[in-house]
């Protein structure tokens, strides 16, 4: 079993990921899809007139603020244009894929957190109104039933609180639960970068090897979101997940690319 996470940002290749997916399923690989859609939302909201609010929190982690609006939006461009374009892309490739978010049968579920803390200014405040929240749990049964039935699940935030209140989640420390949850050997972190960079932007600086038990220390080097990525990779593989790759997804093949060691890989 193998988890793929694609991401939201500019330049990543859709066609050649569902490509690759569709010929790997068709030799028999099991896997599940998870995407992003950070960019798109930002560019919708914007067009919506309600542009996006990120905050950093006081220990360095950037999010996006989700009041109401900002999760309805989300959940548009996520839940609707995002996995809608990707389960069509796969259908099209003769693979039958199922889109859905980690809202139904609460395939995400986890705990909301209505306030977080964030620096503006140098100072440190209290925002309340936030729809996030971290995932904890994995309804493991309904995607077995899907891969057992033989649907390729395509997944996306929102997940479930356990109130049953839509809360957005990183995508990247959901895929390492469920990757997690589900025993995978591999979780594939797709993004618009070669992988964990010792210099961002220099993408010849490339770290290509991150020891399993040392992930935490090469948090350094990560800025704003790829933090999450890191996080992401440090849970999975303590959860027992045998490998993390973070992948370019701007290429051709890019997830047997990543399979087959190109990018970071975290073991
Ligand atoms: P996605 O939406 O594809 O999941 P994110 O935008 O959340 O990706 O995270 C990837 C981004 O992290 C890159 O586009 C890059 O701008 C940024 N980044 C920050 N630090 C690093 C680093 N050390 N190496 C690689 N990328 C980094």
């Amino acid at each position: 079993m193998i988890i793929v996470k694609v991401g939201g940002s500019a330049g990543i290749d859709y066609d050649a990921v569902c490509a690759d997916i569709a010929a790997l399923w068709k030799e028999g690989q099991r896997l599940v899809l998870v995407h992003g859609g950070s960019g798109e939302t930002n560019r919708v909201a914007e067009a919506l007139g309600h542009p996006p609010r990120f905050v950093t929190s006081p220990s360095g982690y950037t999010s996006r603020f989700t009041d109401r609006e900002t999760l309805e939006i989300f959940e548009m461009v996520y839940c609707g244009k995002m996995n809608k374009g990707i389960v069509e892309r796969l259908q099209r490739l003769g693979v039958n894929a199922v889109g859905l978010s980690g809202l139904d049968g609460r395939i995400f579920e986890g705990r909301h957190k209505d306030s977080v803390r964030a620096v503006e200014n140098g100072k440190v405040k209290v925002l309340r109104g936030d729809h996030t929240g971290t995932v904890e749990k994995v309804n493991t049964g309904l995607i077995e039933l899907l891969l057992n039935a033989g649907y390729l699940p395509v997944l996306t935030p929102p997940a479930s609180s356990y109130e049953g209140v839509a809360i957005n989640v990183d995508g990247d420390r959901a895929s390492a639960a469920l990757a997690v949850a589900l025993r995978a050997e591999a979780l594939l972190l797709l993004s618009n970068v070669p992988g964990l960079l010792r210099a961002f932007p220099d993408e010849s600086s490339l770290i290509r090897e991150i020891p399993a038990g040392d992930v935490e220390s090469y948090l350094e080097f990560a800025q704003d979101r790829m933090k999450k990525k890191v996080l992401g990779a440090a849970e999975a593989v303590q959860g027992g997940v045998g490998r993390v790759v973070f992948g370019d997804a701007r290429q051709a093949q890019p997830v047997s690319a990543a399979l087959g060691g190109a990018g970071t890989v975290v073991a």
